[in-house]
Protein backbone atom coordinates (compact mmCIF):
# COMPACT_ATOMS: atom_id res chain seq x y z
CA UNK A 1 0.00 0.00 0.00
CA UNK A 2 1.45 3.66 -0.86
CA UNK A 3 1.18 6.29 1.60
CA UNK A 4 0.86 8.82 -1.15
CA UNK A 5 -2.73 7.09 -2.43
CA UNK A 6 -3.45 7.28 1.72
CA UNK A 7 -2.83 10.85 1.72
CA UNK A 8 -5.20 11.53 -1.18
CA UNK A 9 -8.20 9.84 -0.26
CA UNK A 10 -7.97 11.66 3.14
CA UNK A 11 -7.67 14.42 1.02
CA UNK A 12 -10.53 14.02 -0.85
CA UNK A 13 -12.58 13.44 2.30
CA UNK A 14 -11.41 16.09 4.39
CA UNK A 15 -12.10 19.23 5.90
CA UNK A 16 -9.90 21.71 4.90
CA UNK A 17 -7.76 23.44 7.16
CA UNK A 18 -8.63 20.29 9.78
CA UNK A 19 -5.81 18.92 7.43
CA UNK A 20 -3.32 20.51 9.22
CA UNK A 21 -4.06 20.18 12.57
CA UNK A 22 -4.66 16.40 11.93
CA UNK A 23 -0.74 16.17 11.44
CA UNK A 24 -0.58 18.28 15.05
CA UNK A 25 -1.76 15.22 17.11
CA UNK A 26 -1.84 16.16 20.61
CA UNK A 27 -0.32 13.30 22.27
CA UNK A 28 -3.58 13.22 25.23
CA UNK A 29 -6.36 10.82 24.17
CA UNK A 30 -9.24 10.92 25.39
CA UNK A 31 -12.30 9.90 23.15
CA UNK A 32 -13.81 11.79 20.87
CA UNK A 33 -16.78 9.71 21.21
CA UNK A 34 -17.35 6.56 23.41
CA UNK A 35 -14.81 4.26 23.50
CA UNK A 36 -15.85 1.78 20.45
CA UNK A 37 -12.16 1.09 19.61
CA UNK A 38 -10.71 0.72 22.85
CA UNK A 39 -13.63 -1.23 23.70
CA UNK A 40 -13.12 -3.29 20.89
CA UNK A 41 -9.10 -3.70 21.35
CA UNK A 42 -9.49 -4.58 25.00
CA UNK A 43 -13.04 -6.37 25.39
CA UNK A 44 -12.07 -9.81 25.90
CA UNK A 45 -9.90 -8.56 29.11
CA UNK A 46 -11.26 -9.26 32.64
CA UNK A 47 -10.35 -8.40 35.95
CA UNK A 48 -12.21 -9.79 38.92
CA UNK A 49 -11.12 -7.16 41.51
CA UNK A 50 -11.59 -4.53 38.80
CA UNK A 51 -15.71 -3.27 39.20
CA UNK A 52 -15.89 -1.66 36.00
CA UNK A 53 -15.26 -5.17 34.02
CA UNK A 54 -18.38 -6.04 32.30
CA UNK A 55 -20.61 -8.87 33.66
CA UNK A 56 -20.99 -10.42 30.25
CA UNK A 57 -23.46 -13.61 28.90
CA UNK A 58 -22.78 -16.19 25.97
CA UNK A 59 -24.98 -16.26 23.47
CA UNK A 60 -28.48 -16.70 24.05
CA UNK A 61 -30.75 -19.65 23.82
CA UNK A 62 -32.89 -18.51 21.42
CA UNK A 63 -35.15 -20.52 18.88
CA UNK A 64 -33.79 -20.61 15.18
CA UNK A 65 -36.57 -18.41 14.13
CA UNK A 66 -36.19 -15.46 16.69
CA UNK A 67 -35.53 -12.54 14.62
CA UNK A 68 -34.10 -9.67 16.47
CA UNK A 69 -34.56 -5.49 16.47
CA UNK A 70 -31.52 -3.00 17.16
CA UNK A 71 -32.96 -0.70 19.96
CA UNK A 72 -30.66 1.98 21.29
CA UNK A 73 -31.62 4.71 24.02
CA UNK A 74 -29.63 6.93 26.39
CA UNK A 75 -30.38 9.12 29.60
CA UNK A 76 -28.39 11.51 31.41
CA UNK A 77 -29.13 11.10 35.11
CA UNK A 78 -27.76 11.29 38.19
CA UNK A 79 -27.26 7.70 39.61
CA UNK A 80 -25.25 6.77 42.95
CA UNK A 81 -22.50 4.21 42.56
CA UNK A 82 -24.78 1.77 44.54
CA UNK A 83 -27.68 2.33 42.31
CA UNK A 84 -25.41 1.87 39.29
CA UNK A 85 -24.09 -1.95 40.60
CA UNK A 86 -27.42 -2.68 41.20
CA UNK A 87 -28.53 -1.58 38.28
CA UNK A 88 -25.96 -3.45 36.46
CA UNK A 89 -26.98 -6.80 37.99
CA UNK A 90 -30.73 -5.92 37.77
CA UNK A 91 -30.19 -5.20 34.22
CA UNK A 92 -28.09 -8.06 33.05
CA UNK A 93 -29.93 -10.75 35.39
CA UNK A 94 -33.66 -9.68 33.32
CA UNK A 95 -32.16 -9.22 29.87
CA UNK A 96 -30.40 -12.19 29.95
CA UNK A 97 -33.77 -14.27 30.36
CA UNK A 98 -34.73 -12.90 27.76
CA UNK A 99 -32.30 -13.50 25.09
CA UNK A 100 -30.93 -9.85 24.48
CA UNK A 101 -27.72 -8.79 23.43
CA UNK A 102 -25.65 -5.99 23.23
CA UNK A 103 -23.82 -3.46 25.29
CA UNK A 104 -25.23 -1.18 27.71
CA UNK A 105 -22.79 1.34 29.50
CA UNK A 106 -23.55 2.88 33.18
CA UNK A 107 -21.89 5.78 34.81
CA UNK A 108 -22.23 7.12 38.48
CA UNK A 109 -23.01 10.65 39.18
CA UNK A 110 -19.20 11.55 39.97
CA UNK A 111 -19.09 11.40 36.07
CA UNK A 112 -20.96 12.19 33.02
CA UNK A 113 -23.93 9.78 35.11
CA UNK A 114 -27.01 7.57 33.47
CA UNK A 115 -27.20 5.09 31.01
CA UNK A 116 -26.27 4.49 27.56
CA UNK A 117 -28.02 1.58 25.65
CA UNK A 118 -27.36 -0.28 22.66
CA UNK A 119 -29.34 -3.35 22.06
CA UNK A 120 -30.96 -6.39 19.95
CA UNK A 121 -33.64 -8.07 21.55
CA UNK A 122 -35.99 -10.44 20.08
CA UNK A 123 -38.40 -8.81 18.29
CA UNK A 124 -41.49 -10.57 20.59
CA UNK A 125 -39.47 -9.79 23.86
CA UNK A 126 -39.60 -5.90 22.67
CA UNK A 127 -42.51 -4.63 25.08
CA UNK A 128 -41.45 -6.43 28.08
CA UNK A 129 -38.18 -4.79 27.41
CA UNK A 130 -39.08 -1.41 27.00
CA UNK A 131 -41.78 -2.53 30.21
CA UNK A 132 -38.49 -3.22 32.05
CA UNK A 133 -36.42 -0.22 31.33
CA UNK A 134 -39.55 2.34 31.80
CA UNK A 135 -39.72 0.74 35.34
CA UNK A 136 -36.52 1.52 36.08
CA UNK A 137 -37.38 5.13 37.45
CA UNK A 138 -34.85 6.94 35.03
CA UNK A 139 -37.18 9.10 33.85
CA UNK A 140 -38.98 9.08 30.19
CA UNK A 141 -36.44 6.85 27.96
CA UNK A 142 -37.02 7.79 23.90
CA UNK A 143 -36.21 4.63 22.45
CA UNK A 144 -34.95 4.23 19.04
CA UNK A 145 -35.34 1.47 16.33
CA UNK A 146 -32.68 0.10 13.64
CA UNK A 147 -33.62 0.12 10.19
CA UNK A 148 -33.68 -3.52 9.60
CA UNK A 149 -34.92 -6.44 11.60
CA UNK A 150 -31.98 -9.15 11.57
CA UNK A 151 -32.15 -12.85 11.69
CA UNK A 152 -28.50 -12.99 13.42
CA UNK A 153 -28.06 -10.65 16.54
CA UNK A 154 -25.67 -7.82 16.10
CA UNK A 155 -23.63 -8.84 19.39
CA UNK A 156 -22.92 -12.16 20.25
CA UNK A 157 -23.46 -11.34 23.48
CA UNK A 158 -24.68 -9.04 26.48
CA UNK A 159 -22.45 -6.64 27.80
CA UNK A 160 -23.54 -4.17 31.19
CA UNK A 161 -20.24 -1.91 31.62
CA UNK A 162 -19.76 0.58 34.37
CA UNK A 163 -17.60 3.51 33.46
CA UNK A 164 -16.99 7.13 34.62
CA UNK A 165 -18.43 8.70 32.32
CA UNK A 166 -20.59 8.05 29.42
CA UNK A 167 -19.19 11.06 27.34
CA UNK A 168 -15.68 11.91 27.61
CA UNK A 169 -16.21 15.26 28.94
CA UNK A 170 -16.20 14.97 32.80
CA UNK A 171 -13.16 17.49 33.39
CA UNK A 172 -15.61 20.52 31.36
CA UNK A 173 -18.90 19.42 32.41
CA UNK A 174 -19.99 19.15 35.95
CA UNK A 175 -22.52 16.27 36.07
CA UNK A 176 -25.36 17.54 37.79
CA UNK A 177 -25.24 20.58 35.40
CA UNK A 178 -26.23 18.69 32.68
CA UNK A 179 -29.82 19.69 31.42
CA UNK A 180 -31.82 19.01 27.95
CA UNK A 181 -32.34 22.31 26.26
CA UNK A 182 -35.60 21.42 24.86
CA UNK A 183 -36.04 23.87 22.09
CA UNK A 184 -33.03 23.02 20.94
CA UNK A 185 -33.28 19.92 20.61
CA UNK A 186 -35.49 19.43 16.93
CA UNK A 187 -36.75 15.83 16.18
CA UNK A 188 -36.01 14.97 12.95
CA UNK A 189 -39.31 16.21 10.87
CA UNK A 190 -38.18 20.01 12.10
CA UNK A 191 -34.35 18.72 11.60
CA UNK A 192 -35.42 18.15 8.04
CA UNK A 193 -37.68 21.14 7.38
CA UNK A 194 -34.80 23.46 9.01
CA UNK A 195 -32.25 22.14 6.70
CA UNK A 196 -34.17 21.60 3.70
CA UNK A 197 -34.72 25.21 3.59
CA UNK A 198 -31.42 26.41 4.28
CA UNK A 199 -29.84 24.26 2.25
CA UNK A 200 -25.79 24.81 1.72
CA UNK A 201 -26.55 27.69 4.18
CA UNK A 202 -26.90 26.11 7.43
CA UNK A 203 -24.03 25.75 9.40
CA UNK A 204 -24.31 21.68 9.98
CA UNK A 205 -21.02 19.62 11.93
CA UNK A 206 -20.49 16.13 12.24
CA UNK A 207 -19.81 15.57 15.59
CA UNK A 208 -19.11 12.26 14.99
CA UNK A 209 -15.39 9.97 14.27
CA UNK A 210 -13.20 10.31 11.05
CA UNK A 211 -14.47 7.00 10.02
CA UNK A 212 -18.20 7.34 10.91
CA UNK A 213 -18.63 10.68 8.29
CA UNK A 214 -16.89 9.20 5.71
CA UNK A 215 -18.98 6.73 5.40
CA UNK A 216 -22.46 8.64 5.87
CA UNK A 217 -23.14 11.80 6.33
CA UNK A 218 -25.83 15.10 6.11
CA UNK A 219 -25.24 17.35 3.14
CA UNK A 220 -23.10 19.78 3.49
CA UNK A 221 -22.15 18.77 7.03
CA UNK A 222 -19.05 19.79 7.80
CA UNK A 223 -16.73 17.10 8.97
CA UNK A 224 -14.84 17.95 12.97
CA UNK A 225 -11.79 16.60 12.37
CA UNK A 226 -9.90 16.15 15.60
CA UNK A 227 -8.74 13.35 17.86
CA UNK A 228 -10.69 14.21 21.42
CA UNK A 229 -14.29 15.72 22.06
CA UNK A 230 -12.97 18.67 23.57
CA UNK A 231 -10.83 19.68 20.83
CA UNK A 232 -14.58 18.81 18.56
CA UNK A 233 -15.64 21.69 22.00
CA UNK A 234 -12.97 24.31 21.20
CA UNK A 235 -13.53 23.77 17.14
CA UNK A 236 -17.28 23.96 17.82
CA UNK A 237 -17.24 27.21 20.09
CA UNK A 238 -14.92 28.96 17.72
CA UNK A 239 -17.15 28.51 14.77
CA UNK A 240 -19.69 29.92 17.16
CA UNK A 241 -18.22 33.05 17.93
CA UNK A 242 -16.50 33.88 14.22
CA UNK A 243 -20.67 34.09 13.29
CA UNK A 244 -22.40 34.46 16.64
CA UNK A 245 -26.02 35.45 14.93
CA UNK A 246 -26.01 32.59 13.07
CA UNK A 247 -27.49 29.02 13.78
CA UNK A 248 -25.55 26.33 14.62
CA UNK A 249 -26.38 22.69 13.44
CA UNK A 250 -25.21 19.39 14.98
CA UNK A 251 -25.60 15.65 14.51
CA UNK A 252 -24.06 12.41 16.27
CA UNK A 253 -25.31 8.83 15.94
CA UNK A 254 -28.24 8.65 18.58
CA UNK A 255 -27.31 12.04 20.35
CA UNK A 256 -25.84 11.53 23.51
CA UNK A 257 -22.45 13.89 22.60
CA UNK A 258 -25.01 16.23 21.19
CA UNK A 259 -27.16 16.58 23.98
CA UNK A 260 -23.59 16.75 26.66
CA UNK A 261 -22.41 19.18 23.80
CA UNK A 262 -25.41 21.68 24.18
CA UNK A 263 -25.27 21.24 27.86
CA UNK A 264 -21.40 22.06 28.11
CA UNK A 265 -22.59 25.77 25.75
CA UNK A 266 -25.32 25.93 27.81
CA UNK A 267 -23.96 26.31 31.11
CA UNK A 268 -21.01 28.92 29.44
CA UNK A 269 -24.03 30.86 28.14
CA UNK A 270 -22.73 30.76 24.56
CA UNK A 271 -25.31 28.25 22.89
CA UNK A 272 -28.18 29.75 22.48
CA UNK A 273 -28.19 29.39 18.62
CA UNK A 274 -26.55 26.14 18.85
CA UNK A 275 -29.15 23.07 17.87
CA UNK A 276 -29.43 19.18 17.69
CA UNK A 277 -30.33 16.77 16.15
CA UNK A 278 -32.72 14.62 18.84
CA UNK A 279 -32.07 10.55 18.81
CA UNK A 280 -29.59 12.04 15.76
CA UNK A 281 -29.14 9.97 12.58
CA UNK A 282 -30.56 6.32 13.62
CA UNK A 283 -33.72 8.38 14.58
CA UNK A 284 -33.69 10.33 11.41
CA UNK A 285 -33.14 6.86 9.12
CA UNK A 286 -36.38 5.78 10.65
CA UNK A 287 -38.30 9.50 9.92
CA UNK A 288 -36.85 8.53 6.28
CA UNK A 289 -37.94 5.17 6.18
CA UNK A 290 -41.49 6.33 7.18
CA UNK A 291 -41.83 9.10 5.40
CA UNK A 292 -40.48 7.87 1.42
CA UNK A 293 -41.51 10.99 -0.15
CA UNK A 294 -38.86 12.91 1.58
CA UNK A 295 -35.92 13.22 0.02
CA UNK A 296 -32.75 11.62 2.82
CA UNK A 297 -30.29 14.81 3.58
CA UNK A 298 -29.05 12.28 5.04
CA UNK A 299 -26.51 9.89 2.41
CA UNK A 300 -24.85 6.45 2.87
CA UNK A 301 -24.47 4.57 6.12
CA UNK A 302 -24.79 5.57 9.60
CA UNK A 303 -21.85 3.91 11.21
CA UNK A 304 -23.09 1.36 14.48
CA UNK A 305 -21.50 0.16 17.20
CA UNK A 306 -22.08 -3.50 17.15
CA UNK A 307 -21.38 -6.24 14.27
CA UNK A 308 -22.82 -4.40 11.51
CA UNK A 309 -20.50 -1.38 11.55
CA UNK A 310 -23.04 0.55 9.77
CA UNK A 311 -26.73 1.04 8.89
CA UNK A 312 -27.62 1.93 5.11
CA UNK A 313 -30.05 5.39 5.13
CA UNK A 314 -29.60 5.15 1.56
CA UNK A 315 -27.73 3.12 -1.65
CA UNK A 316 -25.17 6.24 -2.04
CA UNK A 317 -21.79 4.99 -1.43
CA UNK A 318 -19.12 8.06 -0.51
CA UNK A 319 -16.08 6.31 1.10
CA UNK A 320 -13.45 4.54 -0.93
CA UNK A 321 -11.21 1.49 0.01
CA UNK A 322 -8.35 2.83 1.87
CA UNK A 323 -5.76 0.75 -0.23
CA UNK A 324 -6.90 0.75 -3.99
CA UNK A 325 -9.47 3.77 -4.01
CA UNK A 326 -12.59 1.76 -5.30
CA UNK A 327 -16.25 2.89 -4.00
CA UNK A 328 -16.71 1.23 -0.89
CA UNK A 329 -17.98 1.79 2.46
CA UNK A 330 -17.90 -1.51 4.50
CA UNK A 331 -15.60 -0.92 7.76
CA UNK A 332 -13.11 -3.53 8.75
CA UNK A 333 -11.05 -4.04 11.88
CA UNK A 334 -7.10 -5.20 10.31
CA UNK A 335 -6.61 -8.65 11.29
CA UNK A 336 -3.16 -8.00 12.96
CA UNK A 337 -4.82 -7.62 16.07
CA UNK A 338 -1.58 -5.32 17.88
CA UNK A 339 -2.75 -2.78 15.30
CA UNK A 340 -6.20 -3.39 14.89
CA UNK A 341 -6.90 -0.12 12.67
CA UNK A 342 -10.95 0.43 12.01
CA UNK A 343 -10.65 1.20 8.07
CA UNK A 344 -12.59 1.25 4.74
CA UNK A 345 -11.26 -2.10 2.51
CA UNK A 346 -13.08 -4.00 -0.49
CA UNK A 347 -13.31 -7.20 -0.97
CA UNK A 348 -10.45 -7.39 -3.30
CA UNK A 349 -8.27 -5.89 -1.03
CA UNK A 350 -9.56 -7.96 1.80
CA UNK A 351 -8.27 -10.85 0.07
CA UNK A 352 -4.85 -9.50 -1.44
CA UNK A 353 -3.74 -8.20 2.37
CA UNK A 354 -5.32 -11.60 4.35
CA UNK A 355 -7.23 -8.70 5.73
CA UNK A 356 -4.97 -6.40 7.12
CA UNK A 357 -4.22 -2.90 6.51
CA UNK A 358 -0.27 -2.67 5.07
CA UNK A 359 2.16 -5.01 4.32
CA UNK A 360 4.03 -4.92 7.99
CA UNK A 361 0.39 -5.95 9.62
CA UNK A 362 0.31 -8.99 6.85
CA UNK A 363 3.92 -9.82 7.08
CA UNK A 364 3.04 -9.79 11.50
CA UNK A 365 -0.08 -12.02 11.12
CA UNK A 366 2.04 -14.04 8.45
CA UNK A 367 4.49 -14.70 11.02
CA UNK A 368 7.12 -13.31 8.59
CA UNK A 369 8.00 -9.92 10.93
CA UNK A 370 7.39 -8.76 14.53
CA UNK A 371 5.43 -6.11 15.80
CA UNK A 372 7.68 -3.40 17.49
CA UNK A 373 5.02 -0.43 17.31
CA UNK A 374 3.65 0.99 20.21
CA UNK A 375 -0.46 1.13 20.40
CA UNK A 376 -1.58 4.70 19.54
CA UNK A 377 -4.96 5.87 19.46
CA UNK A 378 -4.56 8.10 16.95
CA UNK A 379 -3.10 5.60 14.06
CA UNK A 380 -6.52 3.40 15.22
CA UNK A 381 -8.52 5.94 13.85
CA UNK A 382 -6.25 7.41 11.07
CA UNK A 383 -5.62 5.36 8.54
CA UNK A 384 -3.03 8.22 6.63
CA UNK A 385 -0.94 7.56 9.97
CA UNK A 386 0.09 4.48 9.18
CA UNK A 387 3.79 3.62 8.83
CA UNK A 388 4.78 1.91 5.79
CA UNK A 389 8.22 2.17 5.32
ZN1 LIG B 1 -9.57 -2.15 -2.43
ZN1 LIG C 1 -2.88 -3.08 10.63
Amino acid sequence: MNRQLASRILLQSSWQGALRRSFALSSSCRRFCTNVENHQRHSSTHHPNNKSHPISSSSPITSAATRYRPVSFYRLTPLSKERVEQLRKQIFDQLTTWGVVGRIYLAPEQGISGINCQIAAPIHMLPMVRQFFDGLDMGQIEYTEGLEDLDTPCFRKLRVMIKKNLVAIKDVLPANEIEIQKEQHLDPEEWHRQLSEKGSDAILVDMRNHYEYDIGRFDHAIKMDVDTFREGLDELERMMLARPDKEVYMYCTGGIRCTATSSYFANKGIGKNLKMLKGGITAYGQYIRQNPKEQSLFRGKNFTFDDRRGERVTHDVLARCFQCGAPCDVLHNCANTQCHLLFVQCDVCRTRMNKTCSDLCRQVLEGKRTWNMEYDYHRQIRPSLLCNE
